[in-house]
């Protein structure tokens, strides 16, 4: 097995081998976000003034939708500090990008930058981190969805990237609002609840048959765009004890179009090296990884990833993805998971099923003895 590195080890590596200026922060990526911004308001501003057939209008929600995306992946590295440095500035306009998604900049610095990119794909301490299998058998309705055929889970599971997004980021907003300083709080609860306030605002202004066009329809479609780049980003990696990016991120490659359009969010593995660095620069940092550590990175197709995402089971057991229905065990990146020849291990199968068997009735005594 190879030796785990984190990602400082990674970075000190290449960082000589970047141009100074790939450490400046790159304010001309607000053009874009200033483009997406004007494209939004004008289809809003249609829906809302132009009365026809509201069949006419689901052109416009796609639109809105892409610009809703586009806009995360902007706030993402706005937040990140890549794009302005000053950090009310920084905030501000972080808010804005991440309105359509209702996610508040300073719980989006705590969740993301501080705890997902500290702890990436640690089993306890990653809040985005795919749970292992004794965790979701310690749930009884997780314990009932994993007893369904995979191709239903798979199918509700890709129905529920339209809106596991803002799920997430409302859970997140509970788990961590408890963590922040008394006095920022209220501060932390007035970004969340803002953006909401808004959207309801305007479901009371336009009616709700335009409001599903203008705003729910487009959060929807936001959702899915943003979270099929997201469930590729570390799915299927295994989980790691040392946070190493090349060993737990995936990097997907798209059409050169569509990085334009969504600011190379593509990169992740890249962006985990160097999360302080513009994704202007994300290219090179993969050329330079390439060079000297080709057989630890992992990229993919984007639509190969998401096939393999639907053909492989969620919960992580040891290094491998584990089906609770059948016992079917399946390798992850670097752990004999190919992508082109997806199958399960069938020597493995036994063995799971009997540890399948007692971690099911070990979760159902822990539950138990919890009511008591
Ligand atoms: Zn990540
Ligand atoms: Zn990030």
């Amino acid at each position: 097995m190879k030796e785990l590195h984190s990602f400082g080890w990674y970075a000190a590596k290449l960082k000589p081998d970047l141009p100074k200026k790939a450490f400046n922060p790159v304010p001309e990526r607000l053009w874009g976000g200033l483009a997406y911004l004007l494209v939004t308001v004008a289809a809003l501003m249609t829906i809302g003034i132009v009365d026809v057939n509201p069949f006419f209008y689901i052109p416009l929600s796609l639109i809105i939708g892409a610009c809703f995306a586009a806009l995360g992946f902007l706030g993402h590295e706005i937040l990140h500090g890549t794009v302005v440095r000053t950090p009310w500035l920084r905030d501000f306009l972080g808010a804005v990008a991440f309105w359509p998604l209702s996610t508040g900049p300073k719980l989006w610095r705590k969740w993301h930058n501080l705890t997902h990119h500290v702890h990436t794909q640690h089993e306890e301490h990653d809040p985005d981190a795919w749970p292992t299998l004794d965790r979701i058998m310690k749930i009884r309705l997780l314990r009932w969805v994993y007893r369904l055929p995979h191709p239903v889970r798979a199918f509700f599971s890709f129905c529920s990237l339209s809106f596991q997004f803002s799920v997430h980021s409302l859970n997140m907003f509970v788990v961590y609002l408890k963590e922040f300083n008394p006095k920022k709080r209220p501060a932390v609860f007035m970004e969340a609840i803002l953006p909401w306030v808004t959207w309801i605002a305007l479901l009371v202004w336009v009616g709700p048959v335009k409001w599903i066009f203008m705003f729910l329809i487009p959060l929807l479609i936001a959702n899915l765009i943003v979270m099929a780049y997201i469930s590729t980003n570390h799915r299927l990696n295994p989980t790691t004890e040392i946070n190493d990016p090349l060993a737990n991120s995936l990097t997907v490659t798209v059409p050169k179009w569509v990085d334009v359009l969504h600011f190379n969010f593509s990169y992740h593995t890249e962006h985990h090296l160097f999360p302080g660095v513009s994704s202007k620069y994300y290219p090179l940092v993969k050329q330079l990884i390439k060079e000297r550590w080709p057989e630890r990175y992992h990229e993919m197709r984007f639509d190969k990833a998401l096939t393999a995402l639907w053909l492989t089971p969620r919960p992580y057991y040891n290094k491998e993805l584990v089906d609770p229905n059948n016992g079917n065990s399946f390798g992850t990146l670097g752990h004999g998971l190919d992508p082109d020849n997806i199958k399960s291990s069938i020597s493995e199968k036994m063995y799971n099923t009997e540890t399948l068997v007692s971690l099911m009735t070990e979760g159902k005594k822990q539950e138990h003895a919890k009511d008591q």
